[in-house]
């Protein structure tokens, strides 16, 4: 059999706790979701805000599609270039505060995109051991040297940006880590970059509509929008708290310029379907029209972390809808996350390679879509599921 060695992998996977499954589900999501005919309370959607499935993005959608069709029909160079996407972008550029924005169809080509650009052949690059798998292989397709520091190490960063004789150097980070939900540094991090003369790349893919008053993300939270430290370069995703699909660096114009010509995830790939872009339009007004839904998630984060009783399991340090409550063992992990499954609540269960070994845990993720009442079903089966 040519392809035994697969077979012979997954036996492996499987018998280390540690095959995945898909889980089909049958539902719009929402605090609400339903699988295999059942319904289930969900923490597990990036849907932070609560829009993926609200009327006005559905109503946006509608109408777009009948404007522009579905497909793009071509990459965005070819002749796929909307005007619904070059709204977007000039919207975007708006939102984050920026003379630029240019679209991607995802989080992951964004960063293929902007870290080649940013450090090539002969650049350096400067990762958090627990950024995101994206970076991780954007660094790896740049061609540039990739050194990891310990998780938000600064010491350790200096250390290796003093020693760099590289002729670019590229820092690059989860803003808001997607299995631990903690903050970069951003204020310390750009002093950092600033003495050693390197660019800093922020992924806010989970900071993006949450964080800060406006949910302009991470660099509002920490004051940072105007005026910004000139080295950052920001971009976020726009299929978690925008609800929808897609990416965008936002920055100079000389970014976006350069990426359109050279950025290949930008330039050999379909232009993302013109309706979304258009719902994307409509995600941005709420986000900017509508406080009360970051208001409700610092309420259920507030909730969830007092109304927990735990003694051996262990609920990060996390001020974001991202709640990971570290259990240890993968099979005891997908244990509690089976037993919350039969009491009606959905949390997926984490497990090696996404975190470090030991550390399996359940990620818990808030949604405006919850009430206080579902946090307190759910604090309800944890404290109890702790003791059995
Ligand atoms: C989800 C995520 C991405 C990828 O974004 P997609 O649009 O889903 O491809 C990139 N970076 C981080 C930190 C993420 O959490």
């Amino acid at each position: 059999m040519p392809l035994s060695f697969l077979a012979d992998e997954l036996k492996d996977l499987a018998a280390n706790g540690l095959s995945r499954r898909r889980r089909v589900v049958e539902s719009a999501q929402g605090a609400r979701v339903v699988e295999g005919g059942r319904e289930y309370l969900s923490f597990c959607s990036n849907d932070y805000l609560g829009l993926a499935n609200h009327p006005a993005l559905i109503e946006a959608l509608r109408q777009a599609a009948g404007q522009y069709g579905v497909g793009a029909g071509a990459s965005h160079l070819v002749c796929g270039h909307s005007a619904a996407h070059h709204q977007l972008e000039q919207e975007l550029a708006a939102f984050a505060g920026q003379p630029a924005a240019l679209l991607f169809s995802t989080g992951y080509m964004a960063n293929l995109g902007i870290v080649a650009a940013l450090a090539g052949r002969g650049g350096e690059i400067f990762a958090d051991k627990l950024n995101h798998a994206s970076l991780n292989d954007a660094a790896l397709l740049s061609r540039a040297k990739l050194t990891r520091y310990p998780h938000l190490d600064l010491d350790m960063l200096e250390r290796r940006l003093a020693a760099s004789t590289a002729r670019r150097k590229l820092v690059v980070t989860d803003a808001v880590f997607s299995m631990d939900g903690d903050l970069a540094p951003v204020p310390e991090l750009a002093a950092l970059c600033e003495r050693h003369d390197a660019l800093l790349l922020l992924d806010d893919a989970h900071g993006f509509g949450v964080l800060g008053e406006g949910g302009r993300g991470v660099l509002e939270h920490f004051s940072l929008l105007a005026p910004r430290p000139s080295r950052i370069i920001y971009m976020a995703t726009l299929g978690k708290a925008a609800g929808v699909f897609g990416a965008f660096v936002a920055g100079p114009a000389v970014l976006a310029d350069y990426l359109v010509q050279r950025a290949r995830p930008y330039i050999y790939t379909t232009a993302m379907p013109p309706p979304l872009a258009t719902a994307l339009s409509a995600s941005l007004k709420l986000i900017a029209a509508e406080p009360w839904r970051r208001e409700r998630l610092r309420d259920s984060i507030a909730a969830l972390k007092t109304g927990l009783k735990l003694t051996r399991w262990r609920l990060m340090e996390s001020a974001t809808p991202i709640q990971p409550l570290v259990i240890g063992a993968n099979r005891e992990t997908l244990a509690v996350s089976e037993a919350l499954r039969e009491r009606g609540i959905w949390v997926p269960a984490i497990r090696p390679p996404t975190v470090p070994k030991g550390e399996a845990r359940l990620r818990i993720s808030l949604s405006a879509a919850h009430s206080l009442e579902d946090v307190a079903r759910l604090v309800e089966a944890l404290n109890e599921l702790e003791n059995v």
